[in-house]
């Protein structure tokens, strides 16, 4: 259990990334959105926690219309296949982190 991050994950954390292998030093480093390649600064960057991998912890960032448009996809994909959220998706733990991440992407 990693517990150097806990509390202060932000929902956005949750999102799945492209390979890190896949990405340019600048997006690797968080300068730019590691979707698309926009230039990031500290106002219009969204964090996206820090990510392990086999080399260690990386920061990735996005910018904002990506951050939302992931956040949107992986609610809709994860509300379609969850029969507890059609009910209520404050009861999925899931669900509710995903919400969380919308409004995270938002600000
Ligand atoms: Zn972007
Ligand atoms: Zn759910």
């Amino acid at each position: 259990m990693p517990s150097d991050t806990a509390g202060t994950q932000p929902a956005l954390a949750v999102l799945p990334l492209p390979e890190l292998g896949s990405l340019t030093q600048d997006q690797a480093r968080g300068a730019t959105c590691v979707w698309d390649g926009t230039r990031l600064t500290g106002e219009t960057a969204v964090d996206l926690g820090p990510r392990r991998d086999d080399d260690g912890v990386w920061f990735p960032r996005a910018c904002r219309p990506c951050a939302q448009g992931q956040a949107m996809d992986a609610l809709i994909q994860h509300s379609g296949a969850c029969e507890q959220c059609v009910d209520d998706h404050n009861r999925c733990p899931e669900g509710s982190t995903l919400v969380r991440a919308v409004r995270e992407a938002r600000r």
